[in-house]
C-alpha cells in the first residue's frame, strides 16, 4: 500500500496557492486604485479649470469686448460731433458722447476712463467753438487713433485672457492623456507579470508533473522534478518521487522474483519450467523459418555413488561444477537447464544434430577431464552420458523423448558417451568409446 512518511506539515513554510492568489489580488487592487486616484486628481483639476473658464474668464473676456465696443461707439459719436452740419445734430451727438463717456464699463477701466474723459472734454470744447478748424481736426485725429488703438488693445487683452485659460486646459488634457497611457501601461504590465508568474509557478510545474507522470510508466525512468515554491505542487512532487521509488522497488522485486522463478537455486541454470518455455519458443521460431535446431539431454553417470561415497554436499558441489562447465563450454545462443536431479537439457539453435553432437562431445570431454577438488582434500571425477535429437521438424516433447531414448542407449552402451537419436545416428570421430551401433564416447 502506498504510504507517505511526510505530511503536508513539511511544506507549511511554503506558500499556498490560496495565499498567493490573495496577495496577487491585493497587489492588483492597490495598483488599480493608485492608477484611478492618479487620474482622478487630474480630472478634478480639469473640472476646476473649466468652471473657472465659465465663471470668470469668459465674463471677463466679454466685458473687455463690450468695453472695446463702447470705445469704438465713443469714437464714432465723436466723428459725428465734428461732422455735424448744424448745432442741433452736434448737440445730439455730444449728448451720446457724454452718455458713453459715463458708461460704467468705461469707468471701471482706468485707461479707458481717462481716454473717455479726455475725449468728452475735447469734443465739448470743440462743439462750443464757432467752427471746426484744422487744429481741432488734427487733435481729433490723434484722439480718434488713440481710441481705436485702445479698443483694439482691450479687445486683444480679452481674447488673450480666454486663450491663456484654454492653453492651461489643453495642458491639463494632454497631461491627463499621458497619465491615462501610463495607467494603462501600468495595469497591462501588472497583468503581464501576473501571467508570467502563473506560467512560472503553476502552468510550467503542472506540465513538468504531467511529463513526470507519463515517464513513470517507462521502465528505468528517473524523476527530475525541480523544487516548487507552491506548497500544493511541492506535495505533489514529493508524492511522485515516493511513488517513483516504490515503483522502482516493485520493479526490481518483480525482476528478482521472475529470475528466482526461472532459475534453479543450486546451479543457477534455467529451471525445468523456464527451460521448457525457452525451448518451446526457440523451436517455434526455428520451425517457422525452417532453420535447424537440436535438443540434448545429459545425465551424470553413477551419480548415486558420488553421494554415497563423498556425501550429499559433495554431490551438490559436483552438480555446480558441471553447471559451470556447461556455461563455459556452450555458446551464448545455446540454452541449458537443469531438467531433473542430475539430469540437464539443452537447446542448440541454428545447429544440426551432427553439430550438436560435436558440441555435446566437447562438453562431455571437458567434464571427463575435470577434477573437482573437495574441502577434505579429496577430489571427484565425473562423466556424463548425452542423447541428441533433431528438433527441426517435431514437437518439443517428441524431440525430448527421442533425446531421452538416445541417452538411455548411451547409458546402456557403457556411459560417458554421446548418442544421436533416430536414423541419423553417426559414428563420432571423437576420442570416446564407440559401441556397435555407431555411438561414440
Ligand atoms: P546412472 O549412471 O544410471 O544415471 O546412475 P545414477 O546413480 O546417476 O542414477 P540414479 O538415478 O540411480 O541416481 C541419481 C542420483 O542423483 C540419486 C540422487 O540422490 C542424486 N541426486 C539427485 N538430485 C541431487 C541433488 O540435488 N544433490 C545431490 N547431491 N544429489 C542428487
Ligand atoms: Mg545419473
Ligand atoms: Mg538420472
Amino acid at each position: 500500500m502506498f504510504t507517505t512518511s511526510r505530511t503536508p506539515d513539511n511544506y507549511r513554510h511554503k506558500l499556498g496557492a490560496g495565499v498567493l492568489l490573495c496577495r496577487l489580488t491585493a497587489v492588483f487592487s492597490i495598483v488599480f486604485a493608485s492608477a484611478a486616484a492618479w487620474l482622478a486628481v487630474d480630472q478634478h483639476a480639469l473640472l476646476e479649470n473649466m468652471e473657472d473658464l465659465q465663471s470668470r474668464t469668459l465674463p471677463n473676456s466679454m466685458e473687455h469686448q463690450r468695453l472695446a465696443r463702447n470705445l469704438e461707439v465713443l469714437r464714432l459719436e465723436g466723428e459725428r460731433v465734428l461732422a455735424a452740419d448744424n448745432p442741433e445734430n452736434r448737440r445730439q451727438a455730444l449728448f451720446i458722447v457724454t452718455l458713453m463717456a459715463g458708461h460704467p464699463s468705461l469707468l471701471a477701466n482706468e485707461k479707458a476712463r481717462n481716454l473717455a474723459i479726455e475725449t468728452e472734454i475735447f469734443l465739448t470744447r470743440a462743439a462750443q467753438g464757432s467752427r471746426i478748424d484744422e487744429n481741432i481736426r488734427d487733435e481729433w485725429t490723434r484722439i480718434s487713433r488713440h481710441l481705436s488703438l485702445t479698443a483694439d488693445d482691450i479687445s486683444v487683452d480679452g481674447i488673450n485672457l480666454a486663450r491663456e485659460d484654454v492653453r492651461q486646459m489643453n495642458g491639463l488634457v494632454e497631461q491627463t492623456r499621458q497619465k491615462l497611457h501610463g495607467a494603462v501601461a501600468l495595469v497591462l504590465g501588472f497583468l503581464a507579470l501576473l501571467l508570467l508568474l502563473i506560467r512560472r509557478m503553476i502552468l510550467r510545474p503542472l506540465q513538468q508533473i504531467d511529463h513526470a507522470l507519463s515517464d513513470l510508466r517507462q521502465p528505468g525512468s528517473a524523476v527530475t522534478l525541480p523544487n516548487y515554491s507552491l506548497r500544493e505542487l511541492a506535495s505533489v512532487r514529493e508524492a511522485i518521487v515516493q511513488l517513483h521509488g516504490l515503483m522502482q522497488e516493485h520493479e526490481s522485486t518483480r525482476d528478482d522474483l521472475q529470475k528466482l522463478a526461472a532459475t534453479d537455486v543450486l546451479t543457477s541454470l534455467n529451471n525445468r519450467r523456464h527451460f521448457m518455455f525457452l525451448a518451446e519458443s526457440e523451436l517455434t521460431r526455428a520451425q517457422r523459418y525452417g532453420r535447424p535446431i537440436s535438443i540434448g539431454l545429459a545425465d551424470l553417470d553413477h551419480f548415486k555413488h558420488i553421494n554415497d561415497i563423498h556425501g550429499h554436499a559433495a554431490g551438490d558441489l559436483a552438480l555446480k561444477a558441471f553447471a559451470d562447465i556447461i556455461r563455459s563450454t556452450l555458446r551464448h545462443s545455446d540454452i541449458a537447464g537443469r531438467y531433473g536431479g542430475e539430469e540437464f537439457a539443452f537447446v542448440f539453435p541454428e545447429t544440426t544434430p551432427q553439430e550438436a553432437v560435436a558440441l555435446a562431445e566437447r562438453l562431455r570431454a571437458h567434464l571427463d577431464a575435470w577434477v573437482i577438488p573437495l574441502k577434505n582434500g579429496g577430489h571427484i571425477r565425473l562423466t556424463t552420458s548425452i542423447g541428441i535429437a533433431d528438433a527441426s521438424a517435431q514437437a518439443l516433447e517428441d524431440a525430448l523423448r527421442l533425446a531421452d531414448e538416445a541417452l538411455y542407449q548411451a547409458k546402456a552402451s557403457g556411459r560417458n558417451r554421446t548418442i544421436q537419436a533416430k536414423t541419423t545416428q553417426l559414428p563420432l570421430p571423437l576420442g570416446g568409446h564407440t559401441d556397435n551401433s555407431g555411438h561414440s564416447a
